[in-house]
């Protein structure tokens, strides 16, 4: 990471993540440390172990499902200033989904901003990004290539919705393959704007959903697939999945259906190719290239830090704009990444 006149950096790289020196604490560490902030649930960036967690209150009851309802973990109202050690922390809304965060960190550095994962495009299941000014911004790039741009999400969940009324008609169920931090929820919420039609979901799903629901997001009413007699029939339903049951003895429950999986990698060619689905729907809840750019061109931050997927050729391109920037590894890179 690049060091600038005599500041002292906010935030420097260890084994362990980002460290604030001056405030005693890591960002998304994936190693147990003393005091954890956390950006959002997913399990690249929030690590079991650690003896405090810092979240954005949303985002507490997605913690606690995770890791034990006995975890230190306080939460922390979206744009509320604490003072940890010789720093002002406070987080603000990411996009990504419930409870994400941006940490912003005031200290000697200057003001640091690490967006965790985010998105710009609108989702009824957790609160819209808030551009946060700064000096200094860390960014993601899950999908940092001029490649990627993302179809509209109305576009998109006709397209879903379709898909299940056309299988529905001739009998079939359509299972749906998604992340179930998430990805589920935001189909369930879009879904909620066109029908009440109860939609049926794997089991182990349930307990995100409810931490959606304990948060007021609407959503299609839902019941577990899992927990249904034997013989059940689930033709002409929609069935949301994660996709590690994808080949399981639980499929077969399902009868004849289709499957689909809702994720900004279906724009991947060799992932496409690869795992083979009948259908893909690039649902992604990351920034495409053009909200990259307009996002960090939002915060106003003369030093950019990319991170997370593709940061070579986004910190490239910024350089080549005369930017000031770098590239922060993470131990989750390339494909692993929930999205
Ligand atoms: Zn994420
Ligand atoms: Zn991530």
């Amino acid at each position: 990471m690049p060091r600038r006149r005599n500041e002292p950096d906010v935030l420097i790289e260890t084994p362990d993540g980002l460290f604030c020196e001056a405030g005693g604490f890591h960002i998304d560490p994936w190693n147990p440390v003393p005091k954890a902030v956390i950006t959002h649930a997913h399990g690249d960036h929030a690590r079991p172990g650690s003896a405090a967690y810092l979240c954005a209150g949303p985002g507490a009851g997605l913690l606690r499902r995770r890791f034990g309802s006995d975890t230190p973990i306080e939460p922390l109202p979206y744009g509320r200033p604490l003072r940890i050690g010789g720093v002002t922390v406070s987080l603000h809304p990411a996009g990504h989904v419930l409870g994400s965060a941006q940490v912003r960190i005031e200290g000697a550095g200057g003001i640091w901003v690490v967006a965790g994962d985010y998105k710009r495009a609108a989702d009824p299941s957790c609160a819209a990004f808030e551009p946060v000014r700064c000096d200094t911004f860390v960014t993601e790039s899950t999908f940092g290539l001029p490649i990627y741009r993302w179809d509209d999400t109305a576009t998109l969940m006709a397209d879903i919705a379709g898909w299940w009324q056309s299988n529905a008609s001739e009998g079939r169920s359509s299972v749906l393959f998604c992340y179930a931090i998430g990805k589920a929820q935001r189909v369930l919420a879009e879904l909620a704007r066109d029908t009440d039609r109860p939609a049926f979901v794997h089991g182990m799903m349930l307990p995100m959903i409810e931490a959606y629901a304990d948060e007021g997001v609407a959503m299609l009413p839902v019941r577990s697939a899992t927990d249904q007699p034997r013989g059940t029939s689930f033709a002409a339903e929609l069935i949301l999945a994660p996709l590690m049951a994808r080949g399981t003895p639980w499929m077969r429950r399902l009868g004849s259906h289709s499957d689909g999986f809702a994720s900004g990698l279906m724009r991947v060619r060799g992932v496409r190719r690869q795992r083979a689905f009948d259908r893909g729907f690039v649902l992604s809840d990351h920034a495409d290239w053009p909200a990259l750019l307009q996002t960090i061109d939002e915060t106003g931050a003369t030093r950019v830090l990319a991170t997370h997927g593709h940061a070579d050729p986004l910190a490239r391109y910024l350089r080549e704009q005369g930017m000031d920037t770098g590239v922060i590894r993470t131990a989750w890179e390339g494909e692993g990444a929930e999205d």
